[in-house]
């Protein structure tokens, strides 16, 4: 079918994938299109009927709950940034003070991550020396740290298992960096790649030859109050609206309807090159096609492989090469009474090391306020990932039973929960391997030279909620400024 040829005056620019990265491109656009007084058309296709793609805030039973992320980190400026613009600043709360610290399991027992261990390697060995999670031989091969030599060649990139094993040793490894870690990644640490993910470890061994001496020199230096009671991840960094993650995504569906439409349970099967100019032709569902002059592709990296299959077969390849792994979040709702363990941190994290059926367990309420009802905790107990991918294949209910089996033995909960959600995430957490950044510069030379087609998502230069909105935020630029040079 030809595609109908617009007349429009205003150009067109299309985003596929109603997610967070999605939304924020949409926002910018408006953004752009205000601070330069010009008419622009934008069109947002999401092809579920709801907007916020893996995130979602559920009130239940008086329980707020997020069924995908709950806080976003504030070192990094996507997230944050943003929030200020929509005029929700005053709406963001820190964690709470009491409880900022997280715990890992070690050999059955939950006991605290040593202060200052900042997810590779601590800044200080003391707290090291006094905890039981290290043997006395894993403890003196991580004091040596200091004493490993650089590699003899620069290190382009390295796996996260074979980066702590030759600087920290493996016990480290096993029994701290990889539970740590894998709270964020869902990773296998033998295939993350470091230079991926946390290149600044990397640096920091370039620099000062020693991640501990490094940690050293920046503790004090640059951490605030807040930071120095923190152990394990940063968790005095993270913050969230006050309602939830979703009150950030609402506030921005608000405002991107303002200057933008959006096409919800809307699922785009094809991008083409218009025949008649270089724009584009998007199918529908059904045999309808839409024109437009730009496109955001703002997807899993899947799904943005087999749109981008016909118009660019490498950047296709290349996505279609990034893998992805799949989580279940089990959120449920206790008394306190009804929980033997205090439940005085932020979370516990298992290591792989411990043979567990889960993966982590956050105590959401702990967190951040009126996440519970008064005299009652939020757990979030995460299950799957890159490591265990066969228990997300269960139904929901043999799911809930290995968790119910697993919270009863490592926290002491008597199972009679006021409320129990469980949120399936299939697919969903790109796996960062060693040579992602490769993949990532061969679909990116590809696009080079289709400038007015953008990617946005959490595929290519960052998980998290930060770095998924730069990631819309700069495909909406890139966009733009083609447009507005053609
Ligand atoms: C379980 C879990 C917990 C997390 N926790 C945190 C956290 O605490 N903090 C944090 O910072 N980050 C967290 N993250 C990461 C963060 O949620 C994601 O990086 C972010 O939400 C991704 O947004 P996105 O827009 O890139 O993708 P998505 O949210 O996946 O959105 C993509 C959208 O595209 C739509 N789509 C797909 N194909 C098509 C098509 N053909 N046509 C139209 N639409 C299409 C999908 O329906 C979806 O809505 C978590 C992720 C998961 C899975």
């Amino acid at each position: 079918m030809t595609p109908p040829k617009v007349t429009s005056p205003f150009r067109h620019i299309a985003i596929i994938g109603g997610g967070v990265s999605g939304l924020a491109a949409a926002h910018r656009l408006g953004e752009l299109a205000a601070g330069a007084q010009r008419p622009l058309q934008v069109t947002v296709f999401e092809a579920q009927s709801a907007l916020g793609g893996l995130v979602g805030t559920k009130e239940v039973d008086g329980y707020r709950i997020e069924t995908g992320a709950d806080s976003f980190i504030t070192n990094k400026p996507g997230a944050i940034r943003l929030c200020e613009r929509l005029g929700l600043a005053g709406e963001l709360i820190p964690t709470d003070a009491r409880f900022r610290r997280s715990l890992v399991l070690s050999r059955g027992r939950a006991v605290a991550v040593p202060e200052g261990f900042q997810l590779l390697a601590p800044n200080s060995l003391w707290p090291v020396w006094k905890s039981p999670i290290f043997s006395l031989g894993g403890k003196l091969r991580l004091a040596a740290e200091p004493f490993v030599p650089r590699p003899a060649q620069p290190v382009v990139d390295e796996s996260l298992a074979s980066f702590v094993r030759r600087r920290l040793g493996q016990e480290a490894l096993d029994r701290l960096v990889q539970p740590l870690v894998g709270g964020i990644y869902t990773s296998d640490p033998e295939r993350l790649s470091l230079r991926a993910t946390m290149p600044r470890f990397l640096d920091m061994e370039a620099s000062h030859g020693s991640l501990i001496r490094a940690l050293q020199a920046e503790s004090g230096e640059s951490r605030g109050p807040q930071d120095r009671t923190a152990s394990g991840a940063r968790y005095g960094l993270f913050a969230t609206p006050r309602l939830g993650i979703s009150q950030m995504v609402e506030t921005l569906v608000a405002r991107v309807r303002q200057t933008a439409q959006i096409q919800t349970s809307c699922p785009i099967e094809s991008i083409d090159s218009a025949v008649e100019d270089d724009g584009f032709v998007l199918r529908l569902g059904g045999r309808e096609a839409v024109r437009c002059d730009g496109v955001i592709v703002a997807t899993p990296a899947h799904r943005a492989a087999q749109l981008l299959k016909g118009l660019r077969p490498a950047a296709s390849q290349a996505l279609g090469e990034i893998e992805y792994a799949s989580t279940v979040i089990v959120v449920s709702g206790h008394r306190l009474a009804d929980v033997a363990h205090p439940l005085d941190a932020f979370g516990l994290v298992i290591p792989a090391i411990e043979k567990r059926r889960i993966l982590a367990v956050s105590f959401t309420s702990r967190k951040f306020p009126n996440r519970a009802p008064e005299g009652s905790v939020q757990l979030r107990t995460f299950v799957g990932g890159a490591m265990q991918p066969e228990l997300v294949r269960q139904s929901d209910e043999a799911i809930v039973e290995l968790v119910r089996e697993e919270l009863t033995e490592l926290l002491g909960v008597t199972w009679r929960p006021e409320v129990v959600v469980v949120a399936r995430w299939m697919n969903s957490m790109p796996q960062y391997h060693v040579g992602h950044l490769d993949i990532v510069q061969r679909i990116e030379n590809d696009l080079a030279t289709t400038p007015r087609l953008a990617l946005g998502g959490n595929a290519l230069h960052g998980v998290g909620l930060p770095d998924t909105i730069t990631s819309g935020e700069t495909a909406a630029e890139r966009v733009w400024q083609n447009l507005e040079e053609s």
